[in-house]
C-alpha cells in the first residue's frame, strides 16, 4: 500500500511537468486512473468472497471514468466526433451509478437497521446543494438553446450524478459504523471527484463571464490533478489493511448531532431563503418554484428531524425512568419507589378506610451465606428470593429492596393477622434453605410513613432477638413499648 501510495503520488506530481498535447498528457492520466483500479481490485481479492461485491462496483464506475478519457481523445482526434454528447460520456458517466451502488451497499452493510435520522440528514443536504445545482447548472444547460435534446440531458447528468454522490457520500458519513483510515481515505476520494467536477462548473461560469481560465493549461492540469488524486485514494483505500471493516457492521449507536452537522444542516436549509434573497436583491425572481418546493421540502425535513429527535428523547427519557426506579440485581422495585408509594397507598388507604400494612424482611445469616458459598452466590440468592417471594405475595402486595438484604413489602387491605398469614406464606418460599426474619406494622391511620416503617423495624429486631427464621407484628401505637407478639 506505501509503494503504491509513493509511486502514484510520484506520478501525480511528476503530471504537472509532462508535455502538453498529444498522447502523452492522456496516457498519464490513464496509467494513473488505471493503478487506482488496480488498487481497488488487488484490495478486494484480499476480502473474503461475499464481502468483495461493493469494490467491485467502484473498481467498474472507475474504470469506465478512466476509458473515457482515451475515448473522448480518440473521438476527437481520430474520428473528428465534436458533437455532445459524444462516445465518452457514458463512460464518464457510469462513475455514478457504480459508485453510487458499491457505497449504498456498503451503507445496508454497515447498518443493517434503517437509520432514518441519516436519512433525513442526507436528504436535508442533497435538496438544499441540489436547488443550487438546479439553478446555476442543471437549469441552465437545459434551457441551453445551443445543443440537441439528447446532448442537454448528457450534460444535465453530471451534475444530478454529483448530487447522487453527495447523497450518499453524507449518508455515510451520517451513517454509524467503523472509520477507520480505509474508510476516510475513501470518503477523501469521493470528496475530490465531487470538487473537482465543481471545479469545473465554477471556471466554466467564470468563462461565460469573460475569464477564460478554461483555457490555462496549469489551472486545467490542476483540475485533472484532482481526479488522479481521486483514483489514487480510492485505489489507497482499497489496498490499506482496514478495508475490510469499511464494509462491517456498527454497533447500534445513539443519534448524535455534532456542531460541524448541525452547522451543515442550518447552511443547507437557508440556500434556499437565501437564494431568494439574492434574486430579490437582484430584481428578478428567476426561480421562484424552485425555491417555493425547496423551501417545502427543507421545512418538512426539518419537521421530520425534530419529530426523531424529539422521540428519541422521549425513549430515553422512558428508559431513564425505569433504570432510576428498578434495582439493578433482582430487578424489583427500589427504594425510591418505595418512597414514592408509601405516602400514596396510605393515603388512599385513609380515604377507603381500609386498614394497611408493612412488612420488613431482612435474610437470616445472610453474611455467613456469603463467606461460605460467595459473593456471586449470595447475589444469586438474593434474586432467587425476591422472584419466590414475589410469587408468594399477592396481585396488590408491592415488595421492594430496601437495600442490601432487606427488603420492604406493602400490603393492602390486611391488617394483623392477615398480614401474617402472607408473611409466613413468604417466609416458607425462601429458596436454598435459607430464612429471613420480619417485622410487621399495621397502620393506625393517623401515623407518618417514616413512623410507620420506625415500628415494622423495630418487630423486624424482636424476630432477630427472638432467634430468628419468625414474623412478629408490632403492637399498637398506644400499646408501646411492651412488644410481645412472637411468631409461632
Ligand atoms: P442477620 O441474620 O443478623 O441479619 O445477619 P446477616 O449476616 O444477614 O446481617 P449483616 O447485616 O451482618 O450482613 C448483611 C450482609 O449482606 C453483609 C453484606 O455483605 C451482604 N450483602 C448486602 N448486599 C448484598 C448484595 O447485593 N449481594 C451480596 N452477595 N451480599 C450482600
Ligand atoms: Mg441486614
Ligand atoms: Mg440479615
Amino acid at each position: 500500500m506505501k509503494r503504491y501510495a509513493l509511486v502514484a503520488a510520484l506520478a501525480i506530481a511528476a503530471y504537472q511537468l509532462i508535455p502538453s498535447g498529444g498522447w502523452w498528457e492522456s496516457g498519464w492520466q490513464v496509467a494513473i486512473g488505471y493503478l487506482g483500479v488496480a488498487g481497488i481490485l488487488a484490495g478486494a481479492r484480499r476480502l473474503p468472497r461475499r464481502e468483495r461485491l461493493p469494490w467491485w462496483c467502484f473498481a467498474f464506475g472507475l474504470a469506465a471514468n478512466v476509458t473515457g478519457i482515451p475515448v473522448s481523445i480518440y473521438a476527437i482526434d481520430v474520428l473528428g466526433i465534436d458533437s455532445l454528447p459524444g462516445p465518452a460520456d457514458p463512460m464518464f458517466l457510469l462513475l455514478y451509478p457504480a459508485c453510487g451502488l458499491g457505497m449504498a451497499i456498503l451503507i445496508r452493510r454497515r447498518e443493517p437497521r434503517h437509520n432514518w435520522t441519516a436519512l433525513v440528514d442526507a436528504a436535508t443536504i442533497t435538496t438544499g446543494f441540489g436547488l443550487l445545482a438546479w439553478v446555476y447548472v442543471i437549469k441552465p444547460v437545459a434551457v441551453g438553446q445551443d445543443i440537441d435534446m439528447l446532448g442537454r440531458a448528457v450534460q444535465a447528468a453530471y451534475p444530478i450524478g454529483d448530487l447522487l454522490l453527495l447523497a450518499m457520500l453524507t449518508r455515510l458519513l451520517r451513517g454509524g459504523g467503523p472509520r477507520g483510515p480505509a474508510f476516510w481515505w475513501i470518503a477523501g476520494s469521493l470528496i475530490a471527484f465531487l470538487v473537482g467536477d465543481l471545479a469545473w462548473v465554477v471556471i466554466g461560469d467564470l468563462g461565460s463571464t469573460g475569464v477564460a481560465l478554461e483555457d490555462t493549461q496549469w489551472v486545467h492540469r490542476c483540475i485533472d490533478m484532482v481526479f488522479l488524486v481521486a483514483y489514487t485514494l480510492f485505489g489507497i483505500g482499497a489496498l490499506h489493511g482496514d478495508a475490510r471493516e469499511v464494509g462491517s457492521v456498527a454497533p447500534r449507536q445513539p443519534a448524535r448531532l455534532g456542531r460541524g452537522l448541525l452547522v451543515l444542516l442550518a447552511a443547507a436549509s437557508l440556500i434556499a431563503p437565501g437564494l431568494l434573497m439574492v434574486q430579490l436583491a437582484q430584481g428578478q425572481v428567476r426561480d421562484g418554484w424552485a425555491i417555493a418546493i425547496c423551501c417545502t421540502v427543507l421545512f418538512l425535513l426539518v419537521v421530520v428531524r425534530m419529530a426523531q429527535l424529539v422521540r428519541e428523547i422521549e425513549r430515553q427519557a422512558a428508559t431513564v425512568r425505569d433504570l432510576a426506579r428498578r434495582d439493578e440485581l433482582t430487578g424489583l422495585p427500589n427504594r425510591r419507589v418505595w418512597n414514592e408509594e408509601l405516602p400514596r397507598a396510605l393515603e388512599l388507604a385513609r380515604r377507603d378506610r381500609s386498614p394497611m400494612s408493612v412488612a420488613l424482611l431482612d435474610l437470616d445469616h445472610f453474611k455467613i451465606f456469603n463467606d461460605t458459598y460467595g459473593h456471586p452466590a449470595g447475589d444469586r440468592l438474593l434474586k432467587e428470593a425476591s422472584a419466590a417471594w414475589h410469587g408468594a405475595l399477592r396481585a396488590v402486595d408491592l415488595l421492594a429492596r430496601y437495600g442490601g438484604e432487606e427488603f420492604v413489602v406493602l400490603l393492602p387491605d390486611v391488617s394483623e393477622d392477615g398480614a401474617r398469614q402472607i408473611v409466613e406464606r413468604v417466609l416458607a418460599a425462601t429458596p436454598q434453605g435459607q430464612t429471613f426474619s420480619a417485622g410487621i406494622a399495621v397502620w393506625d391511620g393517623s401515623e407518618t410513613p417514616e413512623e410507620l416503617v420506625t415500628r415494622a423495624d423495630a418487630a423486624l429486631y424482636e424476630s432477630k432477638a427472638g432467634g430468628r427464621n419468625r414474623v412478629t407484628v408490632a403492637p399498637p401505637v398506644d400499646s408501646r413499648p411492651e412488644m410481645s407478639h412472637p411468631a409461632a
